[in-house]
């Protein structure tokens, strides 16, 4: 078979990876653990944790996830006089989150439908390795904001590194993801095809020109051979 001339190339977190059931049962794990340490957590709340990640997020947002996600367990923690014990209540919150984390039901065979035609990459911001996602082995590359001095997206350098990683012209690559900054607006800025995976049927964004948008990863494979031709 022919190489393909042509890479698909994914958003991980509420793209391929359902993260938020993750990150709520990780969280319910370390508030469930802090009240075994002190009586005084039993006024904290799990919206208390959520609201903690957002607190800390907008100053951050440039940080790695873990960095991120340290800084918001650390004022968890501090509600209930538990901020000493971070490394602790951080492992805790990344091994319930890994353990947790798995596709979403139309990715894989998304993938395995695609896999024939297209080269298929990964690219995130956040630490979502496909390994400990249940995506092992489905990619010919991975690219991890902050590893090997990758910025994060929106930076140009991060689709940069994607055209790089594909070895085609950006006309050849569409990205796919959830978020119309980062994954439509932010690649094709740099001449990369971008599909909007809008799976909750959110209004589009004014300004927004997504190359096409689906509700489903399973609408995938046909919307690429009209946006590439049929054989
Ligand atoms: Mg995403």
């Amino acid at each position: 078979m022919s190489e393909p001339r042509t890479a698909i190339v994914f958003d991980a977190d509420e793209t391929l990876i359902d993260l938020r059931p993750a990150v709520t049962g990780a969280l319910v794990a370390v508030l469930e653990e802090m009240r075994r340490w002190t009586p005084a957590a039993a006024g904290v709340s799990l919206a208390n944790l959520e609201s903690d990640w957002g607190a800390v997020f907008g100053a951050l947002s440039a940080a790695p996830v873990q960095e991120i996600r340290r800084a918001a367990l650390a004022r968890s923690l501090a509600r209930a006089g538990l901020d000493e014990h971070l490394d602790e209540f951080a492992a805790l919150f990344f091994a319930r989150r890994f353990a947790l984390s798995r596709p979403f039901p139309d990715a894989v065979p998304a993938l395995a439908a695609l896999r024939p035609r297209h080269l298929l990459g990964l690219a995130t911001n956040g630490n979502s390795r496909a390994e400990r996602c249940g995506l092992a082995g489905q990619f010919t590359f991975e690219l991890y904001a902050h590893e090997n001095g990758l910025p994060k997206k929106p930076a140009p350098e991060f689709y940069a590194a994607v055209v790089t990683a594909a070895g085609l012209p950006p006309e050849r690559i569409v990205y796919v993801g959830d978020s119309p900054e980062h994954d439509v607006v932010a690649a094709q800025r740099v001449g990369l095809r971008a599909v909007w995976l809008n799976r909750a049927g959110l209004p589009r964004p004014s300004g927004l020109i997504p190359d096409a948008e689906v509700s489903t990863l399973a609408d995938l494979p046909d919307l690429l051979l009209d946006l590439f031709g049929r054989p």
